[in-house]
């Protein structure tokens, strides 16, 4: 048995998420017509109160084709300086708009609207033009941190006042959805356009949902299509996001807890120095020896526990559908043994 925590994107489809796969009714859907992507787009847009939705096949393609369609070659794009987009996209900001990234320092992956109003510039020949500002929620590198609803409201605030659109990285939307002190209706009144991930926590092999404006997914649908995003009977992945949204967000609150009652151990554990708050489902802890993490990686891992370094002191934690309460005892006992 192993018990893989790198990430919540290993979980396999369930024998039940199969099954709904199989029975999907499908059709070419750059021609608009697979009934299954159309009723996924359809489901995620109203949830949100958003007015249309875009099938995709990742989350970084919904995040960069709602750069390219909100930002321009020669402009700039706010975000905390470990966002997705700009850390883990592969250079999209740049390559696939030609526009540059506006970092901002955030705390466990937040920024704020105070942080934001600085750096979004003036009118003036030697500036780049800000054009969009992107919030991560919760935040990957953050360490599961979320947003308040207060928070996001504030920076929704200085962005209409200055005009400027605010992108949702919401590749773990429904792990802040969980927690969090807002509705996803909320989320579509304060986001201009949101990435809504099916294959992290939800458990559906591929998938992510580009929400915004009718006028905006028209767009969109050009820009996917360039990318090679454009799917044909995409509807038997849909069917697997239609299957994860009816059965598979209740458990979101499940893995929280996992990684609460993991923390608590870890803790106690001297080993670890320090830890991000665990407020969803990632725990990224600090070793108190430089370097110690290549070694805690590789003992766990003759115990059959993957992980993900996240530097040199740091590693991480995440969990998902797929790892058990038998699985998550195992891992307090094992870090149990590996107490300094
Ligand atoms: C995983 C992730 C994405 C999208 O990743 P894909 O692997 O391209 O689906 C986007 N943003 C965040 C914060 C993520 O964790």
């Amino acid at each position: 048995m192993i018990i893989d925590l790198r990430s919540d994107t290993v979980t396999k489809p369930t024998t039940e998420m199969l099954q709904a796969m199989m029975a999907a009714t499908v059709g070419d859907d750059v021609y608009g017509e697979d009934t299954t992507v159309n009723a996924l787009e359809h489901q995620l847009a109203n949830d949100f109160g958003m007015e249309a939705g875009l099938f995709c096949p990742t989350g970084t393609m919904t995040n960069q084709i709602a750069i390219r369609v909100q930002a321009r070659p020669a402009t700039e794009v706010i975000c905390a300086d470990n966002a997705h987009v700009f850390k883990y996209e592969g250079g999209g900001i740049a390559a696939n708009t030609g526009a540059q990234a506006r970092l901002v320092a955030s705390t466990y992956g937040k920024i704020s609207a105070p942080q934001i109003a600085e750096v979004i510039n003036a009118e003036d020949v030697h500036f780049p033009r800000t054009a969009l500002v992107c919030l991560e929620n919760t935040s990957n590198r953050g360490g599961g941190s979320i947003y308040t609803l207060a928070e996001m409201n504030e920076v929704a605030n200085l962005c209409k006042q200055h005009k400027l659109p605010l992108h949702l990285d919401g590749a773990r939307i429904y792990n802040a959805l969980a927690e969090g002190d807002y509705t996803s209706k909320h989320l579509g009144n304060i986001f201009n356009s949101i990435s809504v991930c099916l294959s992290k926590g939800l458990g559906a092999p591929v998938g992510s949902v580009l929400l915004g404006s009718k006028e905006m997914i028209h767009e969109a649908k050009r820009v996917r299509k360039l990318m090679g995003g454009g799917m044909r009977q995409a509807g038997y992945l849909a069917a697997a996001g239609i299957y994860a949204l009816k059965h598979h967000v209740a458990g979101l609150k499940q893995d929280h807890q996992h990684a609460k009652q993991v923390a608590d151990v870890l803790c106690n554990n001297n080993l670890v120095v320090s830890m991000m708050p665990v407020v969803t489902n990632i725990i990224i802890f600090k070793l108190k020896d430089a370097n110690t993490a290549d070694a805690l990686q590789q003992q766990l891992k003759q115990q059959h526990i993957l992980a993900n370094k996240v530097s040199a002191t740091e590693l991480r934690f995440v969990f998902h559908l797929d790892v058990t309460p038998t699985m998550v005892n195992t891992l307090c006992s094992v870090m149990e043994t590996f107490k300094g």
